[in-house]
């Protein structure tokens, strides 16, 4: 069986977990997490980067940050995870679902003017398989509008925008560490924060509404309840787990590309004569190998190709009904314009196994299975 996901481990950590727990810290805030926190400035250059419980727990202090509040719209894409929505939700806002493009899956940038109202606060792009979203048009939509930007990068983790990192575009980006991801902690994520200004306001946050992380700094003498705020730390056995993975990033991004290149190049004869699609990757992104997609002709191909890859001992999945055609996301929101393909495109895309480790001769099996599916 080779199954759709496998948890990346590389070996390091046990060691570090139990180094968390003999340093006797094991709340949040330890030196697993301030060396997680520090990686990722090093590596995206953002103001701060804050390890959080999850990613969905990122986008709500973003919310909160933002003054989010009711009846506040906030533009994102129906093709989406549901904590990109519920983040807004949560805080009263109206999500405004927008149509993706069919080549990313991402938030389609020509079509967002249209759905800006008086109430429109701020934008939600995803970055979904880790390929951006034009990010150049949505920071000129942002500003022409004042409107704030929240970078979903949940699945951006070491990508790239024309250069700059995914997360630190927008005024604040969200990345997860759910253990479907490239690296993972179990449950974790992490709130990167563009503007030194907005710093202070998010530890308290993150720290139960105290000025605790200052006092720890020593900016304070005494550390006391300064703000509305939440516990959205980790504990440090987790970040322990992350960090064993963030020192080997280089080469679990590199292993993964080396699977994603290998699936498209097998693939790519099928796309050629026209029986299905490979995923795009506009020139202007590099992209982290997140995930392998292939889209069939409609949904009823879709399922039968699933049903034979499971006979064949693969698993391939498929991912988000369209959040304005379920019960909550057509409580909550409302779609702007046409759905011309966020419901059409979600039908047809199924993800291939793609995990750390996956080994080459189980990719060729994987494409040579779908080759004999449509008797090529
Ligand atoms: C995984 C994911 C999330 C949620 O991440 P958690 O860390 O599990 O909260 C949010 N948005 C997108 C696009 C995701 O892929």
């Amino acid at each position: 069986m080779i199954g759709f996901n496998v948890a990346p481990f590389v070996g390091k950590e046990f060691t570090y977990i139990k180094e968390a727990i003999q340093a006797e810290h094991i709340c949040g805030d330890g030196m697993f997490t301030k060396r997680c926190n520090q990686w990722m400035e090093e590596h995206t250059g953002a103001a701060k980067a804050l390890l959080t419980t999850s990613c969905t727990h990122a986008t709500e202090m973003a919310a909160l940050l933002l003054d989010i509040s009711t009846g506040d719209e906030v533009i994102m894409p129906s093709y989406t995870f549901v904590s990109t929505a519920n983040a807004f939700v949560l805080r009263g806002a109206v999500p405004v679902f927008v149509d993706i493009r069919p080549d990313t899956m991402n938030l389609d940038e020509k079509l967002i003017e249209a759905a800006v109202t008086e109430r429109t606060k701020a934008i939600v792009p995803v970055h979904y398989a880790g390929v951006s979203c034009e990010m150049d048009t949505i920071m000129e939509l942002a500003e022409k509008y004042h409107l704030a930007v929240v970078e979903d990068a949940a699945q951006g983790v070491l990508s790239f925008y024309k250069g700059r990192p995914l997360g630190t575009i927008g005024d604040y980006g969200c990345f997860s560490f759910h253990e479907t991801k490239n690296f993972s902690m179990g449950e974790g994520g992490a709130l990167l924060i563009r503007d030194p200004g907005n710093v202070e306001n998010a530890e308290i946050l993150r720290e139960k509404g105290t000025n605790r992380s200052r006092f720890f700094r020593g900016q304070v003498d005494k550390y006391t309840w300064v703000n509305q705020g939440s516990s959205y730390l980790p504990s440090d056995m987790n970040a322990a787990y992350l960090w064993a993975q963030l020192e080997v990033a280089r080469e679990i991004t590199a292993d993964r590309m080396a699977s994603w290149e290998t699936y498209y190049r097998e693939l790519m004869p099928l796309e050629e004569q026209g029986v299905l699609s490979l995923p795009a990757v506009p020139e202007e992104c590099r992209h982290n190998a997140h995930m392998f997609y292939i889209k069939t002709a409609d949904l009823r191909e879709r399922t039968a190709l699933i049903a034979f890859l499971k006979e064949a001992g693969v698993q391939a999945v498929f991912h988000y009904v369209p959040l304005h055609t379920s019960p909550e996301g057509e409580r909550a929101g409302r779609f702007a314009g046409e759905d011309r393909y966020t419901t059409r495109e979600s039908e047809r895309l199924l993800r291939l196994p793609m995990y750390y480790g996956l080994k080459k001769e189980e990719i060729l099996y994987v494409a040579d299975k779908i080759k004999e599916f449509y008797g090529k």
